[in-house]
């Protein structure tokens, strides 16, 4: 039997990594699973699932994690080092990251170093580690199956290609709940409506990151790491029926897309059953029922956001984790009502002008930027 680790196993990536593993005839031993505050929720699934390591990141909650556990054979563990320990777990035939922001940058570089096969979902480990990443997947022959739609889509499609013949990579974008409002509208949207995407049922972070369009410029410069392509290879397509997971378009400008019905179980299922394909729970695309497929240019006036991401990702060093913390503090606070939908881009912006670039930084310096434009943003969040 294999054997996996869920990090975020409560939330929607890993809720649903438990789904699909319910589903398969393959038999997974699932040996440790991770939330943040959610005891009641892992301690159900630990329960389910009789894993060896439960761990609560928030310290104050371990003790009502291990009463709800006292009478398992399940070892409660606490606190950020415990979560790098179940990443790095020997005899592990795959780790899957599905932990929301910079907090999942650790983790994924644990697993990594320890020769892990990484099922990545927390993009934004790659978004400000990509360079500290790639160099460790590299002298350490490990590797990093994507989980990100688009990405698990960009990964089946160039696996039988050389990297050499890519001319574009074609991420695609919902251009989420505000596609068709009008610029002038967006001053007025709600948490509510930003919250209400129309193809996808996601965490609450990234389902904000789709209304801003952030979620796409996250995903070009995930996809820089990834793929190692220049910024200037990779353009995003607005296709509002998220029907085309993403494409590429080769030398001899012929264009592979990845296809099927918008559900995150289906890359997870890939990602878990790899390089084999099986049956899943996911519906089957009726191509006839959906008819049409749109594409459009991104509208950068309109969701700045995506600029911004580009912007960051070709000044590279710093920038991108600058970006990254300023963009979790922005959506925290709208969703706080603390600050307005156009105000999420326009703090993100105020935070890159003050930063000053570092070239290379390690990880310990990664955290204190993060840190510096968290501080930033909530400073510069006052003033707006
Ligand atoms: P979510 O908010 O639903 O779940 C996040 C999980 O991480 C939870 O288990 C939570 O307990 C845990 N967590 C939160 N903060 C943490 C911290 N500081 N330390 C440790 N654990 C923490 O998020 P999600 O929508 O499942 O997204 C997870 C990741 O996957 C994100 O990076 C997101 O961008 C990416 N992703 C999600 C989807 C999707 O459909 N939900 C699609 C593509 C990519
Ligand atoms: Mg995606």
């Amino acid at each position: 039997m294999k054997k996996i680790v869920i990090l975020g196993s409560t939330g929607s990536i890993g809720t649903q990594t438990l789904q699909v593993i319910e589903f398969l005839t393959q038999k997974w031993e699932i040996t440790a699973l991770t939330a943040n505050k959610n005891v009641d929720l892992l301690a159900k699934q630990a329960k389910k699932y009789n894993v060896k390591f439960a761990v609560i990141r928030d310290e104050s909650l371990a003790l009502r994690l291990k009463k709800q556990l006292k009478d398992t054979n399940t070892e409660v563990l606490t606190g950020n080092r415990n979560l790098e320990y179940v990443a790095s777990l020997s005899d592990t035939d795959l780790v899957v990251n599905a932990i929301v922001g910079a907090a999942g940058l650790k983790p994924s570089i644990a697993a990594l170093k320890s020769g892990n096969l990484l099922g990545l979902a927390n993009k934004e480990s790659m978004v400000i580690g990509g360079r500290i990443i790639n160099k460790i997947i590299k002298s350490n022959d490990s590797e990093i199956l994507p989980i990100d739609s688009e990405h698990n889509a960009i990964f089946q499609i160039i696996k039988d290609h050389n990297k050499k013949d890519i001319k574009k990579i074609l991420i695609t974008a919902s251009g989420g709940p505000f596609l068709k409002l009008p610029i002038e509208k967006l001053q007025d949207v709600t948490v509510k409506e930003a919250l209400n995407h129309p193809n996808w049922d996601m965490g609450n972070k990234i389902t904000i990151d789709s209304a801003t369009m952030m979620n796409k410029g996250l995903e070009v410069i995930e996809a820089h790491w990834l793929f190692e392509q220049p910024y200037a290879k990779i353009k995003a397509v607005i296709h509002p029926e998220s029907i085309i997971h993403s494409m590429v378009e080769f030398k001899d400008n012929a264009i592979s897309a990845e296809m099927g019905v918008s559900d995150m179980r289906l890359p997870i299922q890939n990602v878990l059953t790899y390089p084999n394909r099986y049956k899943s729970s996911v519906k089957e695309l009726d191509l006839y029922n959906v008819g049409k497929l749109n594409f459009l240019r991104p509208d950068l006036d309109k969701f700045p956001a995506l600029k911004l991401a580009y912007e960051a990702g070709k000044e590279g060093g710093s920038f991108p984790a600058v970006l990254n913390a300023a963009n979790e503090v922005a959506v925290s606070l709208f969703l706080q009502k603390e600050i307005s939908y156009v105000q999420i881009p326009q703090l993100i912006e105020n935070v890159m002008n003050k930063h000053k670039k570092i070239t290379n930084p390690e990880v310990s310096e990664l955290f204190s930027i993060d840190k510096w434009s968290r501080d930033i943003a909530r400073e510069v969040a006052k003033c707006l």
